[in-house]
């Protein structure tokens, strides 16, 4: 059976079932994991998907951070002066597939309807951007301003923008929420009609330009992002509203990989206590997914990586078994198979390999394993399993963000964040300044530390 992969015009069959709940709002009892902080919540154990609702959740601590005078040494008194007009800025310009960035002054223009400028303080740099850089599996669209993890803070907006103005704090999405369409309404999806992730567009919706230019050319925007640049333009459904007090150097990695893969486990696979499961691809992404296993009380965590080295780090976020398929001559769902008495509850798959895919698939349980598929695919990947897989009772799930809605879901998520209730700051393992962009790319490819910041001058 062949499902070939449209990776990015197929619908993730992420599914969530339950009304907005709060986790003050939900009355689930909840079971406390040994190695948990007695004081963080432990809402994965919510049968329903965690979904906060603006701040009412905020602990005491959160609100007193909160009601602390703001701290901003980040915004100058002259920024809020360039309110439409063309800013000049640095840029990391990708020019051709594959070749280091260029650090160049570029052209961005004023927002337009709909649209908001950002000044980007923080940005990091996830493996979706290094697949599109280099352009192998997937289209070519260049010269282009990559990234999308990021924090920064609105410097102007565009006209009809109601919900954000200039000073605000935000984290950019790759995928949007409009909040308007069949899916935003859904409980069921985080497919934005109108902004959901598309790769191929390099320009605005509003006019199908480009707001970045340079001598007068053109420079396309990648995911309706382009974070590596000191201001970017970006449709208003596709930037969450943060609380201030938050570190833009650490949440900056939620707008992305650390979401993604910790919702993968605890809004998708949805794994039970004691269950086993199985996160393929031990970067940020699959990381974030065993930390979702591990505070969901997984009792065995198996990470699969080709690369040993990510063993060691890893088991700081849960992993407690390892597998290197280099390191056996037959399949490594077989491996697993036999590891687990049949097969794992769960799988996440976190590194964009079809391969992998097809074990992470191939290695749950029969009568009621659930595999999640996150890693990005080539553009002509076709998925090949043999059918009776799911007629065992199988089941295959894909998702986007973890099935987390932007606008409505980031911002509470922060809020875990502030209260303890999530780390961030064991992803980060490395910092760079925004003029030493490439090395952040070149630990990436080496398959060096987790996450690394980049630091836009300001
Ligand atoms: P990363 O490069 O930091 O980590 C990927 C890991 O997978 C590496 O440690 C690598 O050694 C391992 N790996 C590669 N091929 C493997 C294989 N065949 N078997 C086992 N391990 C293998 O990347 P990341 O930033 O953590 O991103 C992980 C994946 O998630 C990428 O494909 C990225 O594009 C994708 N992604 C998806 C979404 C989404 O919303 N679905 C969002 C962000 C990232
Ligand atoms: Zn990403």
């Amino acid at each position: 059976m062949e499902l070939l992969s449209t990776a990015w015009n197929c619908r993730a069959s992420a599914i969530s079932f339950a009304p907005l709940i709060t986790p003050n709002s939900c009355n689930t009892s909840h079971f406390q994991h040994p190695s948990f902080p007695p004081q963080r919540l432990s809402f994965p154990f919510c049968p329903y998907p965690f979904r906060f609702v603006s701040n009412k959740s905020l602990t005491l601590e959160a609100r007193k951070r909160n009601s602390e005078p703001e701290q901003q040494p980040l915004v100058s008194p002259t920024m809020f002066n360039t309110a439409g007009k063309v800013i000049k800025c640095k840029a990391a310009v990708a020019w051709e597939a594959g070749k280091p960035l260029v650090i160049e002054e570029v052209e961005v223009a004023p927002p337009q309807k709909h649209e908001v400028r950002l000044k980007i303080l923080y940005t990091a740099l996830c493996h979706t951007d290094v697949y599109f850089w280099q352009a192998k599996g997937q289209n070519p669209l260049f010269p282009r301003i990559f990234g999308h993890e990021a924090g920064g803070i609105v410097e102007s907006v565009g006209e009809g923008v109601t919900e954000l103005q200039p000073g605000d704090h935000v984290l950019p999405v790759f995928t949007g929420e409009c909040k308007e369409c069949a899916h935003c309404k859904s409980e069921e999806s985080n497919l934005c009609d109108l902004l959901r992730i598309n790769t191929d567009r390099g320009t605005m919706l509003n006019d199908g330009q480009t707001r970045f230019s340079k001598d007068g050319k053109p420079i396309y925007h990648f995911v309706g992002t382009s974070t590596f640049s000191e201001y970017t333009v970006s449709h208003v459904g596709s930037v969450a509203k943060i609380n201030p007090a938050a570190p833009l150097d650490k949440v900056c990695i939620l707008s992305c990989g650390v979401c993604t893969g910790f919702g993968a486990t605890v809004n998708v696979a949805k794994p039970k206590k004691g269950s086993s499961v199985a996160i393929f691809g031990l970067g940020a992404v699959g990381l974030a997914a065993a930390e979702g296993a591990r505070v969901s009380g997984a009792s065995r965590i198996i990470g699969v990586d080709l690369n040993s080295n990510r063993f060691e780090e890893a088991k700081k976020f849960g992993v407690n078994e390892f597998v290197n398929p280099k390191d056996h001559n037959k399949p490594v769902q077989e491996v697993i198979a036999e590891m687990t008495n049949g097969g794992v509850d769960r799988s996440v798959e976190c590194t964009g390999s079809i391969q992998a895919m097809i074990s992470a698939f191939e290695c749950v349980h029969d009568g009621w394993g659930v595999a999640v598929l996150v890693g990005v695919p080539n553009k002509d990947d076709a998925f090949k399993t043999h059918p009776i897989n799911f007629l065992n009772e199988r089941t295959l799930k894909g998702t986007f963000y973890g099935n987390y809605k932007p606008r409505t879901d980031l911002p509470g998520v922060v809020e875990q964040y502030m209260n303890k209730e999530m780390e961030l700051d064991k992803f980060i393992t490395h910092s760079v300044s925004f003029s030493e962009i490439n090395k952040a790319f070149e630990y990436m490819l080496a398959g060096e530390g987790i996450r690394c910041i980049i630091r836009m001058e300001h």
